[in-house]
């Protein structure tokens, strides 16, 4: 059920696939506002943007608490249906795996070890410059030697749509049960589940075409 928004249907092979964590591989468990309420943070300002520019005091006293949050969503994650399944089968076709968080190290290891995931390079907000900057992806894309014209980004939140396309990656938007949001124009493709991956670097997506209408075509 995927639905590309752009030239998905001719690219060259897909040869990696970089993930989000929180919302994307789980089930969305951070709560954002709770956070940004806690930090005194307007509404909608991004928690790790605004920690940048607080005093060393008060920025310690916010990552204690951003720590907190995910200390407790990584304790409780669900994994979203599939996770394994499409991992699975891109290891078996050969396609390379990175995730890329904006959390921290030790939240995505309590993930990563809860549920038994591995991929073949972790980035983490300790490794430097994150999303929604590209260059986070173009370094995973070295490291795992494959160009960004090859990777696919997924993510379920903007900045991963906007890092992926930065490096020049094709980038799938993953909305799961949510209406899609209005920034779901900016991703290539819009997928419910996980294991629709497995059909965009299989080459089929085109298969079920355009757009959020999908419902309604005969
Ligand atoms: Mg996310």
């Amino acid at each position: 059920m995927c639905m590309p928004r752009r030239n998905l249907d001719a690219p060259a092979a897909i040869k990696a696939v970089i993930f989000d964590l929180d919302g994307t591989i789980t089930r969305p468990r951070l709560d954002f506002d709770a956070i940004r309420a806690e930090l005194a943070l307007p509404p909608k300002q991004p928690v790790l943007e605004a920690m940048a520019q607080m005093s060393p005091e008060r920025c310690a006293a916010a990552e204690a608490v951003l720590e907190r949050h995910e200390r407790e969503a990584a304790e409780q994650s669900e994994l979203h249906d599939g996770a394994h399944a499409t991992l699975e089968g891109l290891r078996q076709r050969g396609i390379r795996t990175g995730l890329l968080t904006r959390n921290s190290r030790r939240s995505t290891d309590t993930v990563l070890a809860k549920h038994d995931l591995a991929f073949d390079f972790i980035r983490t907000r300790e490794d430097g410059v994150t999303k929604p900057s590209g260059e986070p992806i173009e370094v995973i894309c070295r490291v795992l030697r494959v160009s960004p014209a090859r990777t696919l980004t997924v993510g379920d939140f903007l900045f991963d749509i906007q890092a992926g396309r930065a490096a020049g990656t094709r980038t799938a938007l993953m909305i799961g049960e949510r209406e899609a949001p209005p920034f779901a124009d900016e991703a290539d493709c819009v997928i419910r589940d996980l294991t629709e991956i497995l059909a965009i670097v299989d080459g089929i997506a085109g298969a079920t075409t355009t757009p959020t209408t999908k419902q309604s075509e005969p």
